[in-house]
């Protein structure tokens, strides 16, 4: 088949029947308009309402349309991560969202940037339209992540983004079962710009995202691009033992010179403090190991090449 697909867009929808045919219809008016060839592809993330039935019909009628239907619920990071793997734009693809709070539109604008040689435009949300809970989470998350991440993670940017070929290239070769697709992007490289926009309201129906949900991305996004925790316990181990000693000289120096101490309290609070300090730094120990074994297994690609140079002739390498 001849393909000249410059950009796919990839929408994952769960139980969105009642945002559908305003989704189509916006989704179809950018396409129509766009002086680039756009398709879409429609992942249905096990919805237990009509979307699949409606996406069928869509894709049916309209070949630029392309469904993806999952066997059941996977989430979100899935249902995107599907999506990608079926990604035919030459160019590269756009991320969004099914309940319209990403302007669809918004992939002229991308597609400029990606032209001026940008490899991810990730959008940052300007405002929210969330919950006050919900809103005060995601901010001060973003904020601890970026801090403790071994790498810049962007933000209050979330999936919505377009990504270059190479990048979703990229980003499919690395194997890794626990999917944080935004700091998986970030951590891919390249240029990276951020356009600002102001969030929507979701357009019909209510947010998929449970609190368990949110709270199971959010651990994603710690555990699998932050060597912080596993190295914390260590350091509080250090400095329990430090501090147990200072306190164990201090009870030694009393009881010595002033004998006010009481018989078998110094063996005992040094049982407890010591020791448990001691417990604390194995465990951080063990827990390096644990880390490098997890590094090995996730078994991303080490690195990612922008440029080669060979005999004077520059190269894209992708191996
Ligand atoms: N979604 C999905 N699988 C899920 C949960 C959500 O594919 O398990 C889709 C959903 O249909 C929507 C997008 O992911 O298109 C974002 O979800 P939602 O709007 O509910 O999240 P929020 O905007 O509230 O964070
Ligand atoms: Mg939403």
């Amino acid at each position: 088949m001849n393909n000249n697909i410059d950009i796919s867009i990839i929408v994952p929808l769960y139980n969105e029947e009642e945002v559908f045919s305003l989704l189509i219809e916006r989704l179809t008016n950018v396409i129509d308009s766009c002086k680039f060839n756009c398709e879409v592809i429609l992942v249905n993330d096990g919805s237990s309402d009509d979307t699949a039935q409606l996406i069928e019909g869509i894709c049916k009628k309209n070949p630029r349309f392309t469904g993806v239907l999952l066997s059941r619920n996977h989430g979100h990071q899935l249902a995107v991560t599907a999506g990608m793997a079926h990604v035919r734009g030459k160019k590269g693809a756009m991320i969004i969202d099914g309940d319209l709070q990403d302007p669809p539109e918004l992939v002229k604008e991308f597609y400029e940037l990606l032209n001026d040689g940008y490899d991810v435009i990730y959008a940052i949300r300007k405002n929210r339209k969330e919950s006050l809970l919900k809103r005060i989470a995601y901010k001060y998350y973003y904020r601890l992540q970026k801090r403790i991440s071994s790498f810049n993670i962007p933000i209050d940017s979330g999936d919505f983004s377009m990504l270059s070929r190479r990048v979703v290239d990229a980003m499919n070769a690395m194997p890794e079962q626990s999917r944080y697709l935004r700091g998986m992007r970030a951590w891919v490289g390249y240029k990276q710009i951020g356009y600002e926009y102001d969030r929507d309201e979701r357009q019909e129906g209510e947010s998929k995202y449970g609190w368990r949900k949110l709270f199971e991305l959010a651990f994603n996004g710690i555990f699998n691009f932050s060597d912080f925790p596993v190295r914390m316990i260590a350091k509080v181990g250090l400095v329990t033992i430090l501090l147990s000693i200072c306190y164990l000289l201090y009870i030694l120096f009393r009881k010595v010179f002033f004998g006010d101490v009481p018989e078998g309290f110094t063996a005992t609070i040094a049982a407890i403090i010591l020791f448990s300090g001691v417990q604390l730094l194995s465990l951080g120990l063990i827990g390096e190991y644990v880390l490098r074994i997890y590094n090995q297994v996730r078994n991303r690609p080490l690195y990612v090449v922008d440029k080669l140079i060979q005999e004077g002739i520059e190269k894209a390498d992708n191996n």
